[in-house]
C-alpha cells in the first residue's frame, strides 16, 4: 500500500500543500490564501486544506514547513522575520483544528525540510555530506552530515545565512553586520544592480530599460534577463553573486568537508552565469587546495516543491512510517 504524508509549505500570504508519497511525488495539491500578521489564520487554513485531502487520501503524518527558527521538538516557531509568529505553538494549534490524534503534526524550518527532500530525492540523492543552500531574497541553509540532517541542540541549525563574512559589513535583519546573506542573496543582487543604475548608468543602460528607466525598479529577473542576453553589466553581477556563494561555500568546507553543495531558490534561474563563478570562487579558496577533493556545487532539482516535498518525507519518519 502506498503510504502518504503531507507537507505543506506555509509562505508569507499563501500556503501550498501536498499529498506526497513515499518517492517523493506529490500526487495532489491545494492552496490557501493567509494572513502573515495574523498567524490564527494559517492555522486554520492549514486544517481546512487538510480536511480537503483527507477527503481522498490516507495519511497519518503532516509536516509544516516554516520559514523562522523552530524549536528543538519541533513544535514551536519561535521567532520569524516576516510573519508574526513568537514562542507559536504552530504544531498544537493545527493538529487540534485536525482533530484526529491518529496525525502527528511536526514542524520544520523550510529551508531544512527543501535540504532534506533534495537529500533524499533530488540533486544529492546519491551524497552522504551535503549542503543546501536556497538563494531567494535571504539566504537559507540546510546540513546533512552522514546521511543526517543537522537540526543544532536547540533546533536552529543550520541558518548558515547569518554566518558572517564581513565584519562591519552591510546590516542585516538579524541585528548584526555582514552576514553572508546580505552578499549571497537575491537582495544582494537587486542592491547592487540598483547601486549600479545609479552610479554608472551609461554601463547600466539594459538594465534601466527593462525597467522603464527607473534604477530602483531593477529586479533579479531583469539582471538575469539582461545577462542571459549578453550584457555585460548583467553577467558580471551573476558573477559577483556567485563569487559570494562560492568564497562562503569555500569556508564551510574547511568545517564540513562536504561532497556536495546544491543550490536552489529564485536566484537559480541564472544557472551557469551564477554557478560557475561560484565554482571558480570555491576552487580558488578553498584550504589547501590542490591537495583535495573539490565538492560539486549544482542547481537544485526540486524547485518550488522542495519545501512540501521535505516537510511530508520529516514527518513520515518522526511517525516511524
Ligand atoms: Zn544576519
Amino acid at each position: 500500500m502506498t503510504k502518504h504524508a503531507i507537507g505543506v509549505d506555509i509562505g508569507g500570504t499563501k500556503i501550498a500543500v501536498g499529498v506526497v508519497d513515499e518517492h517523493g511525488a506529490i500526487v495532489a495539491k491545494t492552496r490557501r490564501k493567509t494572513q502573515p500578521q495574523d498567524p490564527a489564520s494559517i492555522d486554520s487554513a492549514i486544517a481546512d486544506a487538510v480536511a480537503e485531502l483527507a477527503q481522498n487520501y490516507e495519511f497519518h503524518a503532516v509536516g509544516l514547513a516554516a520559514a523562522g527558527f523552530v524549536s528543538a521538538d519541533r513544535a514551536h516557531v519561535t521567532f520569524a522575520p516576516n510573519i508574526a509568529w513568537r514562542e507559536y505553538p504552530l504544531a498544537a494549534n493545527v493538529s487540534a483544528l485536525i482533530g484526529r490524534p491518529d496525525i502527528t503534526v511536526v514542524v520544520e524550518n523550510d529551508a531544512n525540510a527543501a535540504g532534506w527532500a533534495e537529500y533524499k530525492y533530488g540533486a544529492a540523492r546519491d551524497a552522504t555530506n551535503m549542503v543546501m543552500l536556497t538563494i531567494g531574497t535571504g539566504l537559507g541553509a540546510a546540513l546533512v552530515v552522514d546521511g543526517r540532517l543537522v537540526r543544532g541542540q536547540y533546533g536552529f541549525g543550520a541558518e548558515l545565512g547569518h554566518f558572517r563574512v564581513v565584519p562591519g559589513g552591510h546590516a542585516c535583519g538579524c541585528g548584526h553586520r555582514g552576514c553572508w546573506e546580505q552578499y549571497a542573496s537575491g537582495s544582494a543582487l537587486v542592491r547592487e544592480a540598483h547601486r549600479a543604475g545609479v552610479e554608472r548608468p551609461v554601463r547600466s543602460a539594459a538594465l534601466l530599460e527593462l525597467a522603464g528607466g527607473s534604477a530602483a525598479g531593477i529586479t533579479g529577473p531583469h539582471v538575469t534577463t539582461a545577462a542571459v542576453a549578453g550584457d555585460e553589466l548583467g553577467i558580471e553581477l551573476l558573477a559577483e553573486l556567485g563569487s559570494w556563494i562560492g568564497q562562503g561555500c569555500a569556508s564551510l568546507a574547511a568545517v564540513l568537508d562536504p561532497e556536495l553543495f546544491v543550490v536552489g531558490g529564485g536566484v537559480i534561474a541564472a544557472g551557469d552565469l551564477m554557478l560557475e563563478p561560484a565554482r571558480a570562487s570555491y576552487s580558488e579558496y578553498l584550504p589547501a587546495r590542490g591537495h583535495r577533493p573539490i565538492a560539486s556545487i549544482v542547481a537544485a532539482d526540486m524547485a518550488n516543491d522542495a519545501g512540501i516535498v521535505g516537510a511530508a518525507a520529516l514527518a513520515r519518519e518522526a511517525t516511524g512510517e
